[in-house]
């Protein structure tokens, strides 16, 4: 991810004032910058990251917005489980959604919505809600269960795989 800051109304969105490139071990705490949608006082993130040669950020503890993140994640995946329910969708609406669904979440993460695309592109609808349901459960697990430490997306796509294959 890049840096992202946090509009309470208008959620994430990459911070235009912070940016890091090449750097380990960068200690980010107490940043704010306006929304650009609304010019709200936006949090950015906070806590230990690494960032690579394209200024990406790997978290190495960021508890408290990974966490946000990742429920932001789970509500689009429930959105998805709920969407392969509504029978009043044909199922051309469906996978138009579908894409939707994994466009915004890989416009958080690339790789991990790619991951979800890939597990859910041109799949029968109950095969989708099945792996959708999951994947909730799973999103829920990892966000309770985690109180600190690390926790990336590249962990969530790990632990996505481990569960669903690939
Ligand atoms: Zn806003």
């Amino acid at each position: 991810m890049p840096v992202a800051a946090t509009c309470p109304v208008h959620g994430p969105f990459a911070s235009r004032a912070y940016h890091h490139v090449s750097s380990i071990d960068v200690q980010m705490s107490g940043n704010v910058e306006s929304c650009p949608r609304c010019g709200r006082v936006a949090q950015v993130m906070e806590g230990a990251f690494n960032f690579d040669r394209t200024g990406f950020a790997e978290a190495l503890v960021a508890p408290a917005w990974s966490r946000y993140a990742l429920r932001e994640v789970q509500a689009d995946v429930q959105q998805l489980a709920n969407a392969a329910e509504d029978r009043s969708l044909s199922d051309d609406d469906f996978e138009r959604l579908a894409d939707a669904i994994a466009n915004r979440i890989g416009a958080r993460d690339r790789r991990l919505g790619e991951s979800i695309a890939s597990q859910i592109r041109g799949k029968p609808r109950n095969i989708v809600l099945a792996f959708a349901l999951g994947l909730v459960t799973l999103l829920g697990m990892i966000s309770d269960g985690v109180s600190g430490g690390r926790l990336t997306y590249a962990f969530v796509e790990w632990a996505v795989h481990q569960v669903f294959g690939s």
